[in-house]
């Protein structure tokens, strides 16, 4: 059992934040990192409080985080920082950043980001979100602390929605990568995705809301795929942030899925938060992250921080699972990942799986990669045919 959460814990978001700007003239933002935009902006919403949501990440975004953060430092950290200038140039005074401990950058993050932009001479709050000591009450604090809703049933409509958007975009994604690389008419799956994100986005009702899931699933039954279509599987995995921002990661699973690859993805943001933010105790099943330990036991023995653990895990777990290849992603410079990449190929040799590491930073222009790509997916296809030609021979050896 986890020990209980101290004094200092429980009044930390209240201490130490900045109560100088009252409930009614706070305007919040956070950084942008796929479509997370979409339930954080109904939660906050139904708490009743203003936001501003930063311009998706741009190469102009880029620039200005580059322009302004010291050199070495992550890409993310890069990008969020510009997410952070714009929201504040466009009046943005509440700043809500997710932070993480461990070994990696994440944990200096918010102190980093506060002093720059403070010495740019911003006037904000930062409000923190220690993923991996906040619980539900601290999440629940300090969404109070900025918004000061005491309405009981505004939580409920603003979590409840905004939980039920987080799998249903999920949901969505799942649906388009395994649809995308099937679809009889190029482009159908991707329509439907967009079309739902947008029905998503609009969805404001506490009903409706805990429908969307089902009601993803039943529409992308509907289109027309080759269901016999030989696809090679492969997993998409390493640091968070480049797995889950589109225009960091060039839109890998978009370029995959129309070479005609299935892209599965271990990191899921709803699963992540539910993950962080469920009391352990109500944690029946082994989570993703156990998972992993357990499958990178051989070649590593406890987490490092970021998301080194789970490369490992999920390649090795991939290989068990007949998975045709994997393609680790992580930002220039990511120490965590730096780790996987180094273990990664005794990783590929010993448990015979085809890997791929694509760094990105602010430099990788697309064509680079693709070839890359390209060569690494004729590479699994031959895998995936001599394989197959094996199993056959196998079975007429039996059937002789
Ligand atoms: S995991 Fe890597 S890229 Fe992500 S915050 Fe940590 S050091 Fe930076």
């Amino acid at each position: 059992m986890k020990a209980k959460i101290s004094e200092e814990q429980l009044n930390r978001y209240s201490k130490n934040m900045d109560n100088t700007i009252a409930a009614k003239d706070r305007v919040i933002a956070w950084p942008r990192m796929g479509r997370i935009d979409i339930p954080l902006k109904a939660l906050v919403h139904n708490l009743g409080a203003k936001y501003i949501i930063p311009p998706a990440n741009s190469n102009e975004a880029l620039e200005l985080g580059v322009k302004n953060s010291i050199e070495g430092i992550c890409l993310p950290y890069k990008l969020n920082l510009a997410n952070y200038i714009m929201a504040l140039e466009n009046g943005a005074n509440t700043l809500m950043m997710f932070q993480a401990p461990g070994s990696c950058r994440l944990g200096n993050y918010t102190k980093m980001a506060q002093k720059t932009l403070k010495k740019m001479g911003y006037e904000f709050d930062m409000v923190i979100f220690d993923m991996y000591q906040s619980k539900m009450k601290q999440t629940l604090q300090a969404f109070w602390h900025v918004t000061h809703c005491l309405n009981p049933f505004s939580y409920y409509k603003a979590f409840s929605l905004g939980f039920n958007k987080f799998f249903a975009i999920d949901e969505a994604q799942k649906l388009l990568f395994y649809c995308r690389p099937r679809e009889i008419h190029k482009g159908d799956s991707e329509k439907l995705y967009n079309k739902w994100l947008k029905i998503i986005d609009e969805t404001n009702s506490i009903w409706k809301g805990k429908q969307l899931v089902k009601k993803i699933r039943k529409d992308f039954q509907k289109i027309q795929i080759d269901k016999n279509k030989d696809v090679p599987v492969v997993y998409l995995l390493g640091e968070f942030f480049v797995l889950l921002d589109p225009y960091i990661n060039q839109d890998i699973e978009k370029t995959l899925g129309e070479m005609g690859i299935e892209v599965q993805r271990q990191i899921w943001f709803s699963e992540w938060l539910e993950g962080v933010l469920k009391p352990s105790i109500l944690n029946k099943k082994e989570s993703h992250r156990e998972r992993c330990v357990r499958y990178a036991e051989k070649y590593m023995k406890r987490p490092i921080g970021g998301e080194c653990i789970e490369t490992i895990g999920d390649t090795v777990f991939a290989a068990k699972n007949k998975v045709d290849g994997v393609i680790h992603l992580m930002p220039f410079s990511c120490m965590p990942e730096i780790v996987s990449q180094n273990i990664l190929s005794k990783v590929s040799k010993e448990e015979d799986i085809p890997v791929l590491t694509l760094v990105f930073d602010e430099q990788t222009g697309k064509a680079g990669y693709i070839t890359r790509i390209e060569a690494f997916i004729d590479l699994v296809k031959r895998k995936k045919m001599k394989t197959k030609n094996k199993e056959r021979k196998g079975e007429s050896l039996v059937a002789c």
